[in-house]
C-alpha cells in the first residue's frame, strides 16, 4: 500500500479497514494464485521426483539463461562482467562449476541504486516494488512483477506448503509486518479478515496477556487449517495462551518465516496449538529460500535458486562450517540478483536428509542475519547465542545487545518469578560462550521493543564487523 493510503487506512474506522483489507485481498489473491501460478507449482512438484542428472541439467540451464539474461540485458552486470574477464561466449556455455568465477553482489550496489539490476526492457517503466524492512540501512527496493510474484508463491505452495499438509488456497492466519491495526490502538479486535483469501491477519504489535483473548477468540472463530508468520510472534502468543490456560483451536500446521524458529520455540508452539511448526527460511528479494520437510531438515531449491555458503576468502565451506549464504534467483526476470550476499550465515549439513531429496541440498545451522549475531572476543569468531533464556521461567522475554567486544546488555521483561538465580545463570551462560572478560549487564525492562515491521531482534550487535567474502578479480582467493 502506498504511504497516503496507510495513513487514510491508520485514521478510518475498523468496518472501513475491514473493507479495505478485502478489496486489498481480492487484488493479491487473483494476483498470486492467478497466471502461472498452479503451472508453476506443478512443475516443482515434478521435478522433486526427478533423477539427479535431469535435475543439475535442469538447473544449470536455468543458470545459464540468467547469466546470459544479465550480461544482455543489465548494464551493470555487462560491465562487472567483463571486469572479470567473463565473456559473453563463456557464459553461452557456462556451467554450475563456473559460477564462482562471477563477482558477487553487494548490497550497497543495490541501495545506491535501486535500479541498478533492472533489465533494459523494463528500466522505463519497472513493474511494482516492495522495500525490504531495512532494520538496518537504506532498505532494498525489490521489483516484482505478477508472473514473479506467482512463481514465488509456487515455489512455497509445492515445497512449503505442501509439505506440511497444507496448501496457500486454505485458510490461514498471519502475523507478520503488515500494520494491520494502528499501533496506538488498545482496543479489540487485533485483526481483520480478508476474505478472498480466507486468512485472518494478526498485529503483531499487540500481543500480551491482556489483548490475548481477542486473538484467541479470532483463531477459534476463523478455524485457520494453517498458521503462519512471524516464528516470535507466533511464539510469544503461544506462551501466553499456554500460561492464561485457554482452550485453543489446533491448525493442521504452523508455518514460521522470516525469523530463526528455535527448538524451544518449536516445543511450545507444538504442543500449544497440538499440531507441528515447520521452518521457512526466504527473503524479500526472492532469490533463494529453504524449507522443511517432513523429516525435519531446512532443504534449500536449486532450481528455485542457487544458494552458496562462503567462507570469508570466498571459497566454498566445508559441511557443518559456518559461513555466509550468497544467492542467485531465476525467479525474477527483470530484477537480476546474482551472487548476492544477502548478508545471513549459515552452514550446510553434514549429512543427506532420510526424505531422500537429494537435488534439494539441506542446510544443516541456519543462524540468520550475522549482525543477529555476537562478535566473539577475537573480534571476528561469531558466537550463538540461542540457548541464553532456555528453562528460565522467569524471563518473559529476552534480548542480547552487544555494546562493545567486551560489553553486553541484557534486557529481560520479568515475571513474578524472576530471581538472584535467575540472573546468575544468565551470567554464567554468558562467560561460558565469551569468557570472563565479558561485562554483563541484565536490564529489566516493562517490554521490549519491536522492530518497525513487528519483527523481534533477539540478538543485537553493534561491533563493527570487519570485512568479509569477497572474489577478487572473479576467482576466488
Ligand atoms: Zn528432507
Amino acid at each position: 500500500m502506498s504511504k497516503v493510503l496507510d495513513r487514510i487506512y491508520a485514521l478510518s474506522p475498523v468496518w472501513i479497514q475491514q473493507l479495505g483489507v478485502g478489496a486489498y485481498g481480492w487484488y493479491w489473491a487473483r494476483r498470486r494464485l492467478g497466471g502461472v501460478f498452479d503451472e508453476t507449482w506443478r512443475a516443482y512438484v515434478d521435478r522433486e521426483g526427478w533423477p539427479p542428472d535431469r535435475f543439475h541439467d535442469f538447473v544449470e540451464e536455468q543458470l545459464r539463461v540468467q547469466v546470459l539474461r544479465a550480461y544482455r540485458e543489465v548494464a551493470y552486470y555487462r560491465a562487472a562482467f567483463r571486469e572479470h574477464g567473463i565473456s559473453e561466449e563463456l557464459l553461452n556455455r557456462f556451467h554450475l562449476e563456473d559460477l564462482p568465477r562471477l563477482p558477487l553482489l553487494e548490497k550497497s550496489t543495490v541501495r545506491s541504486d535501486p535500479n541498478v539490476l533492472l533489465t533494459k526492457s523494463v528500466a522505463k517503466t519497472p513493474p511494482p516494488a516492495f522495500s525490504t524492512s531495512g532494520t538496518t540501512g537504506t532498505p532494498i527496493r525489490v521489483y516484482l512483477d505478477s508472473k514473479a510474484h506467482q512463481h514465488n508463491i509456487a515455489v512455497r505452495e509445492a515445497r512449503s506448503f505442501r509439505w506440511a499438509g497444507v496448501s496457500v488456497r486454505d485458510s490461514r492466519s498471519m502475523i507478520g509486518g503488515r500494520l494491520v491495526v494502528p499501533k496506538a490502538q488498545s482496543q479489540p479486535p487485533f485483526w481483520r479478515y480478508n476474505h478472498w483469501e480466507k486468512q485472518v491477519y494478526f498485529s503483531a504489535f499487540h500481543i500480551s496477556p491482556a489483548n490475548v483473548p481477542d486473538y484467541v477468540s479470532a483463531l477459534n472463530r476463523f478455524q485457520p487449517a494453517v498458521m503462519t508468520g512471524y516464528a516470535s510472534a507466533n511464539f510469544f502468543l503461544a506462551r501466553i495462551i499456554d500460561e492464561l490456560g485457554y482452550q485453543v483451536h489446533a491448525p493442521r500446521a504452523i508455518i514460521t518465516s522470516s525469523e530463526r524458529l528455535e527448538p524451544p520455540m518449536r516445543g511450545t508452539l507444538d504442543s500449544v496449538f497440538r499440531t507441528r511448526a515447520y521452518e521457512e527460511y526466504g527473503s524479500i528479494e526472492n532469490c533463494a529460500i529453504a524449507t522443511e520437510c517432513e523429516k525435519g531438515r531446512l532443504h534449500t531449491h536449486p532450481d528455485f535458486g542457487i544458494m552458496e555458503i562462503l567462507r570469508p576468502d570466498g571459497q566454498p565451506t566445508a559441511p557443518g562450517e559456518l559461513g555466509e549464504i550468497v544467492v542467485t534467483g531465476f525467479a525474477n526476470v527483470q530484477q537480476i540478483f546474482i551472487r548476492y550476499r544477502i548478508g545471513d550465515l549459515a552452514a550446510w549439513a553434514t549429512a543427506p536428509c532420510p526424505c531422500g531429496r537429494n537435488s534439494l541440498p539441506v542446510i544443516g545451522e541456519l543462524v540468520g542475519r550475522q549482525e543477529d549475531t555476537v562478535v566473539g572476543p577475537d573480534g571476528r569468531e561469531t558466537v550463538r547465542f540461542h540457548g541464553l533464556f532456555v528453562d528460565l521461567p522467569g524471563v518473559a522475554e529476552g534480548q542480547v545487545v552487544q555494546e562493545a567486544l567486551d560489553r553486553l546488555v541484557i534486557n529481560v521483561v520479568p515475571t513474578p518469578n524472576f530471581s538472584r538465580v535467575d540472573k546468575e545463570t544468565i551470567q554464567a551462560r554468558v562467560i561460558a560462550r565469551l569468557g570472563s572478560a565479558v561485562s554483563v549487564e541484565i536490564r529489566e525492562l516493562a517490554g521490549i521493543p519491536r522492530e518497525p515491521n513487528g519483527k523481534f531482534r533477539a540478538v543485537i550487535s553493534r561491533v563493527q564487523r570487519r570485512p568479509a567474502a569477497r572474489t577478487p578479480h572473479g576467482h576466488p582467493a
